[in-house]
């Protein structure tokens, strides 16, 4: 059984584009040193989820135009270029399972876990995280390598991350793995 490191929306967008987010810099090396310790074992497999939509996607009914397919700024960040070997799978919903390939690819990778990284903690990570736990697969969560949307709401972003990443414990079994103690 190897394990995926899925690695959600690290799109130029959705760092500094049309949906920026000011808390997505301090995630960017964690999930690098994740990627590169995944690239350098036969046990893991690196695979991108990347919003890829089109103009009729029922999501810009509720957040503006982003990672349009083909546009730069659904473009993974330049810190992040997925390597050659790695999986990369468009998406036009929250989350990375739907009306997508990945779960037949990583089955086809003999997959049983998957460390979720990336953005949003309580949006596209929780979506596909209910996804994975609907396929049977263990679930890993990052503290460290994802995050919530940036300050500008009611609560400070150290308690909406929280409470996202206490929904995925409760409701999905998910383990929090501090990046370090895997890279
Ligand atoms: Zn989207």
């Amino acid at each position: 059984m190897r394990t995926a490191l899925v690695v959600v929306d690290m799109l130029n967008d959705f760092v500094d584009g049309s949906l920026a987010n000011p808390a997505a810099a301090a995630i960017v090396q964690p999930i690098a040193a994740l990627a590169a310790k995944a690239r350098s074992s036969r046990e893991w497999i690196v695979a991108y989820a990347n919003d890829a939509h089109r103009p009729d996607d029922v999501e810009l009914r509720v957040f503006p135009p982003h990672a349009m397919a083909g546009s730069a700024g659904a473009e993974v960040v330049d810190e992040l270029r997925p390597a050659p070997e790695d999986l990369v799978v468009p998406k036009h919903f929250y989350s990375a399972f739907t009306e997508t390939e990945l779960a037949t690819l990583l089955a086809a990778h003999d997959v049983g876990r998957v460390v979720l990284v990336g953005q949003h903690t309580d949006c596209c990570v929780r979506h596909t995280a209910y996804d994975a736990f609907r396929l049977g697969l263990e679930i890993v969560v990052c503290p460290d390598a994802t995050t919530v949307f940036g300050p500008g709401a009611h609560e400070p972003l150290a308690e909406r991350q929280q409470r996202a990443l206490a929904y995925l414990t409760a409701y999905y079994g998910a383990r929090l793995w501090r990046s370090r103690a895997i890279a």
